[in-house]
C-alpha cells in the first residue's frame, strides 16, 4: 500500500481536492518526490503536498491543516541550506508548497518598490524589474522564492550594493559602485 492509498479517500484528503482541486493536492510518491529534497541535505517523506494557487486558498488550506493536527512545512523553491523546507522521514508532515503563488508582480518604478507574490522567483522579480532598467541586487547562486528569501533574511554577494543602491548607509551614494538601481530591498 503506498502513502497515496492510505490517504485516498480520508475525509480530510477529500476536503483539499475539493476546496484546491487536482492540481492543489499531490499524493502520488512519484510527484511528490521534487518536494522531499532539499538543495543540499538528504530529502524526507511527506504524508502530501498541497499546493495553494492564491491567498485565499492558503489561508483556507492552512487552517484546514491545523485544524486537523496535521504537521505543516512550508516549502519555497528548496533552495535553504538546513532542510528545514523538507518534511520529516517519517511521512507525517504536509508539505505547503508556496510555488503556485504567483498572482500579483507589480513593479513601482518611482518608488523602486515591488509587490510580488511568495512564490514568483528570483529571476521572475528581476526579469519584470528589467524593464524598468531596475534589478533586485542580490546575488545568489540559486533562484529561490522571494517568500523564501523574506522568511530566511536572503544575503547573497550583492548585499552591499543594496544598502548602497537603496540610500543605506548615509553618505555612501545612491547607486554609487552598483551595477544598477535597487528596486525594492531594505531601507527603500
Ligand atoms: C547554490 C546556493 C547558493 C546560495 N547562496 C546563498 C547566499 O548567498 N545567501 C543566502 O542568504 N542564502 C543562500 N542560499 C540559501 C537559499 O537560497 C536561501 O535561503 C533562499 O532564500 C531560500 O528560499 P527558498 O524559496 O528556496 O526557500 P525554501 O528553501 O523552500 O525554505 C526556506 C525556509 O523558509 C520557509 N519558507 C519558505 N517559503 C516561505 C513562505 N512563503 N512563508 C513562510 N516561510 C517560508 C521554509 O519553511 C524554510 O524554513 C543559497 C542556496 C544555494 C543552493
Amino acid at each position: 500500500m503506498t502513502r497515496a492509498d492510505i490517504d485516498i479517500g480520508s475525509d480530510l484528503v477529500d476536503r483539499l481536492t475539493r476546496q484546491l482541486g487536482e492540481r492543489g493536492v499531490v499524493l502520488d510518491p512519484q510527484d511528490m518526490a521534487p518536494y522531499e529534497a532539499s538543495a543540499r541535505h538528504g530529502s524526507g517523506r511527506a504524508r502530501g503536498v498541497v499546493r495553494p494557487a492564491d491567498m485565499e486558498q492558503l489561508a483556507w488550506v492552512v487552517r484546514e491543516l491545523i485544524g486537523s493536527g496535521a504537521h505543516v512545512v512550508p516549502q519555497g523553491a528548496a533552495t535553504g541550506l538546513v532542510g528545514a523546507a523538507t518534511p520529516t522521514e517519517d511521512a507525517t508532515q504536509w508539505v505547503l508548497s508556496t510555488q503556485r503563488l504567483r498572482d500579483v508582480l507589480e513593479i513601482d518604478p518611482i518608488n523602486r518598490s515591488a509587490t510580488v507574490a511568495g512564490g514568483y522567483r528570483l529571476s521572475d522579480l528581476n526579469r519584470e524589474a528589467q524593464a524598468h532598467g531596475l534589478c533586485f541586487p542580490i546575488d545568489l547562486g540559486a533562484d529561490p522564492t522571494i517568500g523564501g528569501m523574506v522568511a530566511t533574511n536572503t544575503g547573497g554577494a550583492a548585499v552591499d550594493p543594496l544598502w548602497r543602491c537603496a540610500g543605506e548607509p548615509a553618505g555612501a551614494g545612491s547607486g554609487a559602485g552598483s551595477p544598477c538601481r535597487a528596486a525594492g530591498g531594505r531601507g527603500s
